[in-house]
């Protein structure tokens, strides 16, 4: 079995989707760190072309939208769209987190509906687990969803909800059995954003863009809207979280910043008059840094063709998580010694190096050993799932 894909093969659809992006991202946000920086009326309609493209759940099967394609073309769609810095909150969460997981647990009316939606670029989804005391301890929620003859009612408080602001559907966890032990009770739905009762508060972020809050007050779900079995989410979402660690688009992200860096190196002379490239330590940082993302890519193809052999849960979704988080951090502190204190200059700023870029890095990194599970829990699902340590 093939560790990566052809070069052939690679290099032709790489090239396809980074063209896509060039057509496809506005002008105004070139630049810029676009994750984050496009307007939502921007970002939503890149999210449609992407879907009309054909771009969105490759690996589906096409009953449902899909390019009857293989998590390894997703693989490279992912890393391609990365390195592009297209806007990917509201594609990742859509169809990583909440479509991968429907294909598993879902019914044939919700795939149908659903995943539909998704590989046409209509529907965004983000995902609602996280709540002020309820993070790494995901068992801990306390939202409820009571049943009330046709439908659930829920009501809670979730927090550092992405893309809610511009989310058409939530995945939700709530709490369906208060007196069952924490890992069980718990369910999950869809829940449409614009029910009566859903509040969404955004607050800017220091990596930029917004992270959100939403207040969920008697809101109404129908019965219908329960994804897989009642009382069995806690299950369920561990094989979601699992998904949602395949982590291409965040190794595009990271070759794109390492290239930055490398041609910054190449052309930039200190004073002395040498370029940067012809320093020895600046070489082997870049190697360094370089050998760290080839091991990043083998990670993420790694777990797409685990993927593709319908390998169910391990430690290996956790390496590539882990790694590449560490290894963005190392890129821009790399890019924060090389480049000295112009690095920390904001786009628009006259003294700004690469308009601001490896700044919008540093800032940004620092979730990426956070978001969608810390570094700590990938450690602990590692040391007990692949090394069988005790819990
Ligand atoms: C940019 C960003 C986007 C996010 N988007 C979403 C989203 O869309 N939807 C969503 O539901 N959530 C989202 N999250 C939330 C994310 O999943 C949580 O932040 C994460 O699971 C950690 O939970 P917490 O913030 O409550 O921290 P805590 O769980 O309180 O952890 C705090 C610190 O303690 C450590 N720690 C906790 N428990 C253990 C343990 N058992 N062993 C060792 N160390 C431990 C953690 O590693 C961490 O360093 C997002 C977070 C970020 C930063």
């Amino acid at each position: 079995m093939r560790l990566l894909p052809s070069a052939n093969e690679e290099h032709a659809l790489r090239e396809k989707v980074l063209k896509f992006c060039r057509d496809n991202i506005p002008e105004t946000v070139v630049g810029l760190e676009r994750q984050g920086t496009m307007s939502d009326g921007d970002s939503r309609a890149f999210y449609r072309r992407l879907g009309e493209a054909g771009w969105i759940g490759r690996h589906w099967p096409k009953q449902y939208g899909g390019q009857g394609g293989t998590h390894l073309d997703t693989a490279i769609v992912d890393e391609a769209l990365g390195y592009a810095r297209a806007p990917l909150s509201g594609y990742l969460l859509s169809v990583k987190v909440f479509g991968n997981s429907l294909l598993l647990f879902g019914t044939e009316a919700q795939k149908n509906f659903y995943l539909k939606e998704i590989t046409a670029g209509r529907a965004i989804f983000c995902q609602g687990f996280s709540e002020p005391t309820a993070g790494s301890d995901f068992g801990a929620l306390r939202t409820s969803a009571r049943r009330d003859g046709d439908s659930f009612v829920v009501n809670g408080h979730k927090i550092w909800t992405s893309s809610a602001e511009v989310a058409d559907y939530m995945y939700l966890a709530a709490r369906t059995d208060p007196d069952a032990p924490k890992h069980r009770g718990i369910s999950l739905f869809v829940l449409d954003m614009k029910s009566p009762g859903v509040t969404v508060n955004s607050f800017g972020t220091v990596g930029g863009g917004v992270l959100n809050e939403v207040f969920l007050d008697n809101v109404r779900v129908p019965a219908e809207s329960l994804i897989g079995e009642l009382n069995r989410g806690f299950h369920q979402s561990m094989r979601s979280l699992d998904l949602e660690r395949s982590c291409m688009d965040r190794v595009g992200a990271a070759a794109f910043a390492l290239d930055s860096l490398n041609s910054y190196v190449h052309e930039t002379r200190p004073t002395n008059g040498d370029r940067l490239a012809d320093v020895v330590a600046v070489q082997e940082k870049i190697a360094e840094l370089y050998a760290r993302l080839h091991l990043a890519r083998c990670f993420g193809f790694q777990i797409a063709r685990r993927l593709d052999a319908g390998s169910g849960a391990s430690s290996e979704f956790s390496f590539g998580k882990l790694y590449v988080g560490l290894l963005t951090q190392a890129i821009a502190d790399a890019a924060t010694d090389i480049i000295g204190p112009r690095a920390q200059y904001e786009f628009g700023a006259e003294l700004a190096v690469q308009e601001g870029r490896q700044a919008a890095l540093y800032r940004a990194s620092a979730a990426l050993t956070l978001a969608g599970g810390s570094s700590e829990i990938q450690r602990t699902v590692i040391a007990v799932r692949g090394m069988g340590l005790p819990r």
